[in-house]
């Protein structure tokens, strides 16, 4: 059996960035720009105003001023601004010629017969003007390659008219369960029978760590019913099958996966819970697929999903792979541990403190519906007093 270090050396070694593709600018959030993005137009495109006002030339002398016009934005001046005239602007409309400020309307004086007072002397040059390409010039680098994309990476992606960009995308998961006790949410149990709860919880957990989901149905504890969904989560850049990894009779699915052509990299981690994880990869030409054999309980699932399924879609999606992130807290109560596994046990947040959760072992999920972090407890008989600093994983 490995250790959860050695399991995220073995996945390490085989994910890699998926290959980038043009994405449209309504389906990039969250995503990793595969190269930079160099602008082809000036920002502003033209000098415009920054204020509702008059626009001016500061050289101008006279006491009096006569509007010429008024010009909104999206409005283009017809006349320039000559000695004893302005051209009212408001806010994104383009600087006329021969005006190089522009004064805010509440500082002007406008007299009752409509001349306004001349306010050159109060402004200097570029006063309320944003020049063209002010913020940056065409040709310039704007995002640079690896950023993750954001709302305002979006915005300006849409400001210089790029449409779409190459960016890693998300993967395609495939969620298979499996079980022959399984029945779905709808369905009345039957003697033995559980509903399926890791499928629905695989999907959304796929979904909310930036990933496409796939729904394979549920599979039956049969070679034949396995091989068929198996060979068609094949398709997608990851596949998770839940249930059947472990070592009970109807455990078909390792040799499911290997009999498909998936290559076993491990199989059973120490660590508690979550110890029948299966990890494997298929290479089919240039796509390579990988597999996470999770365990069936539900909290085990859910525990696998974060410790190691989070971290290689993360990497698929063109991050540098990295081990889920700890933090260190203390601990609001004390803590008795048993075994020769590391326990990544659920806790709650209270305070800058943690409290590990009465949680009842792998199938126990309301309990780890309250908890908001995993403490991972070193392998061993101890225990932790209040105050006690352990390492935790947010969920
Ligand atoms: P297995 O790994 O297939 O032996 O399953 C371990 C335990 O998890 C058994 O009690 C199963 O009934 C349960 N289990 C397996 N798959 C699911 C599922 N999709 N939803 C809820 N429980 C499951
Ligand atoms: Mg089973």
């Amino acid at each position: 059996m490995i250790s959860v270090s050695e399991a995220h050396d073995a996945i390490a070694r085989f994910v890699r960035p998926l290959p980038a593709v043009r994405v449209p600018l309504g389906q990039l959030l969250g995503l990793r720009l595969a190269e930079d993005v160099v602008s082809g137009v000036d920002s502003p495109p033209f000098d415009k105003s920054l204020v509702d006002g008059y626009a001016i030339a500061t050289t101008d002398s006279s006491e009096l001023l006569r509007e010429l016009e008024l010009v909104a934005a999206g409005g283009v001046p017809r006349q320039a601004v000559r000695p004893g005239t302005t051209i009212r602007v408001m806010t994104g409309a383009p600087i006329p010629d021969g005006a190089d400020a522009v004064v805010k309307w509440e500082d002007c004086d406008v007299r009752e017969d409509g001349a306004i007072r001349n306010p050159a002397r109060e402004a200097k040059p570029a006063f309320g003007v944003l020049k063209r390409g002010t913020a940056f010039r065409k040709g310039q680098t704007v995002l640079q390659a690896g950023k993750r994309i954001g709302p305002l990476d979006i915005a300006l992606l849409a400001e210089i008219g790029q449409g779409d960009a190459a960016a890693c995308p998300r993967p395609r998961v495939g969620v298979l369960p499996t079980g022959d006790e399984l029945v779905a949410v709808h369905d009345a149990l039957g003697p033995g029978q559980i509903r399926n709860s890791n499928g629905p919880m695989l999907l959304a957990a796929v979904a909310a760590a930036n990933a496409t989901p796939v729904d394979l149905g549920v599979g039956r504890d049969n070679p034949a019913d396995l091989r068929e969904k198996i060979a068609e989560g094949l398709e997608c850049d990851v596949l998770l099958v839940s249930g059947g990894v472990s070592v009970g009779v109807k455990d078909l699915v390792p040799g499911v996966l290997t009999d498909l052509g998936v290559t076993e990299h491990f199989h059973r981690v120490r660590v508690k819970p979550g110890k029948p994880l299966w990890f494997g990869t298929r290479d089919d030409g240039q796509r390579r697929t990988f597999v996470f054999g999770l365990p069936g309980n539900p909290v085990s699932t859910l525990v696998s999903f974060h410790l190691f399924v989070i971290p290689a879609l993360q990497a698929l999606s063109g991050e540098t792979f990295a081990p889920p992130a700890t933090k260190r807290v203390r601990l609001a109560k004390s803590f008795e541990h048993r075994g020769g596994r590391p326990t990544y046990f659920p806790c709650r947040r209270t305070g800058d403190a943690v409290e590990p959760l009465n949680w009842k072992g792998s199938a126990d999920l309301a309990t780890l519906t309250q908890a908001d972090c995993l403490a991972a407890m070193p392998a061993g008989d101890y225990q932790l007093e209040i105050g006690a600093p352990v390492e935790v994983i947010e969920l």
